[in-house]
């Protein structure tokens, strides 16, 4: 499964996406709600920790179960729209795709301990799922091996080479250009 920095580029790249669409469909009105209204390295920040967030079910030993699932992200969304005073639509729909991101990600890994990948579809089913081509190699987490921070280093990069460009373009379709737009 990838590492906490992929999936904090993950979840600011599905937040920006969420601004990029509501910019799309509601020119300027979109970007008065709260998720995106507040300072851009707040926004970014609340991103990154929502789509870390399901990792935290290391703590009481679920790991990749239903903090994992479409179901969480359904959740997730519904605190998002409960939170939000004005525009609760987008709050809600940033905060799910930071959350959904995780899951995808996750999804995309490789994960070669039983039960293989992730609880992807509870509450309907419970069932683990995984993709058959996975884009993010195993994390080790046997750190007083020497080939496991070797593998670490390894899986690192080739995170990095996948999401920091998205990510990067991502921001800055979200950010500098409805920046710009506004100028004209
Ligand atoms: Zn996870």
């Amino acid at each position: 499964m990838p590492t906490p920095i992929a999936h904090a580029l993950g979840g600011v790249t599905a937040g920006c996406l969420v601004r990029i669409s509501a910019a799309l469909v509601r020119p300027g009105c979109a970007l008065d709600a709260p998720l995106v209204r507040i300072e851009r390295r707040r926004t970014i920040a609340a991103l990154a920790f929502l789509a870390m967030l399901p990792d935290a079910d290391l703590l009481v030993g679920m790991h990749r179960s239903v903090t994992h699932s479409v179901g969480a992200v359904l959740i997730a969304g519904a605190v998002g729209w409960a939170s939000g005073r004005d525009g609760r639509l987008l709050t809600a729909a940033a905060v799910a795709a930071a959350y959904a991101s995780h899951v995808l990600l996750d999804w995309l890994g490789t994960d070669p301990g039983p039960p293989h990948g992730i609880m992807a579809w509870w509450p309907w089913t419970h069932e683990f799922y995984l993709s058959d081509q996975p884009l993010f190699m195993r994390i080790c987490r046997e750190y007083w091996l020497p080939d496991c921070w070797r593998n670490n280093i390894l899986a690192l990069g080739r995170e990095l080479v996948v999401l920091v460009p998205v990510t990067l373009t991502a921001l800055f379709f979200a950010y500098r250009l409805p920046r710009r737009t506004r100028r004209t």
